[in-house]
């Protein structure tokens, strides 16, 4: 049986950049690993590593 884990987390494939999805504020946040915010480069022009379909923000 597989595993479906809806896209609350993402990483970015280019600066390793990784967020977590925020219930309450409903938008993405980064996340923290190793005591640090995982913020990746400020103007990496991010390629998440979630399918490009899922897109809770209507921009
Ligand atoms: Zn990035």
């Amino acid at each position: 049986m597989a595993d479906i884990v809806p896209p609350e987390r993402r990483a970015c494939k280019r600066c390793g950049r990784i967020d977590k999805w925020d219930d309450e504020k409903e938008t993405w946040v980064a996340a923290v690993a190793g005591g640090s915010k995982q913020r990746g480069r400020p103007h990496c022009l991010h390629e998440w590593d979630i399918t490009g379909t899922y897109n809770p923000l209507s921009e």
